[in-house]
């Protein structure tokens, strides 16, 4: 049975700062908070380049557990140090004392998960280190000014992929993450949305029972790149999931199994019109042909859910 059904579950518990430099509305700062508030204080965070890491700008920090920052490239090799310290603690002085028995957390943007450190990532799942891999995925390059990254959607507009002329903005689709730690055989991989709490800290409990590389890629909304209203962080995350275009769902030792099924999908236009970074596909002129294919995408992947799931 879930142990967090509703807002009266939520643990009381903060670990995350109010008053960090992050922008108002940020996403990753929601997630950080309640992925704390269920892998509690004895978790090591291990922070790379990107937005969360000026939550902790020296001699400053918002983060309330002990905290790494590591190259861009390294999050999960200095995860495996760690733990690997860790272990040989826990060795030393046995397993019932405090100081050997924390999680070890990188907390990384999609910059690092899906480009510069996925190569240290790829290597840290293969040792089947264990060890908690969390990206808050914003959808591109968010502090260095919006620059396309693996995880950027088609039709994106960012700061390198202009949507100018017959240019739509960003040609390539998002890179599947979730299937590329599912073909690593990661114990335990989840998706999940700050729209859907409950749903998110469930996932983060059920984690704890495996031992190995465990994948949280959390849609990130985020207000400044994207060109969305602060205030809406919370109502675009749940478009994201109710238009389909962010599938809520885990594989636990690769048998995937999808934690919200919508039995009807609102059209995809209404989170895309939230945002300024589709604005191109509404206005000057209407681009009936690149919303289509969103639309299309959208739908052939809900219908092999539907087909799937339902009829189990
Ligand atoms: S740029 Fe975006 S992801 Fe980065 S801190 Fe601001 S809102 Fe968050």
């Amino acid at each position: 049975m879930s142990r967090y059904r509703g807002v009266k579950d939520i643990p009381e518990e903060e670990y995350v700062a109010p008053g960090s430099a992050l922008c108002a509305g940020c996403g990753a700062e929601i997630i950080a908070r309640h992925m704390l508030k269920v892998l509690g204080r004895d978790t090591i965070m291990v922070n790379v380049p990107g937005c969360y890491a000026i939550s902790t700008l020296f001699p400053y920090t918002a983060v309330k557990v002990p905290y790494v920052f590591a190259v861009f490239g390294s999050g999960a090799a200095v995860a495996q140090g760690i733990r690997d310290g860790l272990d040989i603690l826990r060795e030393k002085r046995g397993v019932n004392n405090d100081r050997v028995n924390y999680k070890v957390v990188v907390y990384v943007g999609d910059g690092a998960a899906y480009d510069i450190g996925f190569q240290s990532t790829s290597a840290a799942i293969h040792r089947n280190l264990d060890f908690y891999f969390v990206c808050y995925d914003n959808e591109a390059y968010g502090n260095t000014g919006f620059q396309l990254s693996g995880a950027t959607p088609y039709a994106s507009m960012t700061s390198t992929s202009p949507p100018l002329g017959d240019s739509v903005g960003n040609e390539y689709g998002k890179k599947d993450i979730f299937e590329i730690w599912r073909a690593h055989r990661a114990p335990y991989v989840a998706t999940i949305s700050v729209s859907h709490v409950t749903d998110m800290l469930n996932k983060f409990e059920k984690a704890k029972e495996f031992r190995g590389p465990k994948l949280f890629v959390a849609l990130s909304i985020c207000p400044t790149g994207w060109g969305a209203s602060q205030e809406d962080t919370v109502r675009i995350a749940r478009l994201a999931v109710e238009t389909g275009m962010w599938p809520l769902k885990e594989a636990v030792y690769g048998e995937v199994k999808h934690t919200f099924i919508p039995r009807r999908l609102k059209p995809v236009e209404e989170y895309l019109k939230t945002q300024r970074r589709f604005r191109h596909l509404f206005k000057p002129v209407r681009r009936d042909e690149e919303i289509s294919r969103i639309q299309r995408e959208v739908e052939e992947y809900w219908r092999r859910v539907w087909e799937k799931e339902l009829n189990r």
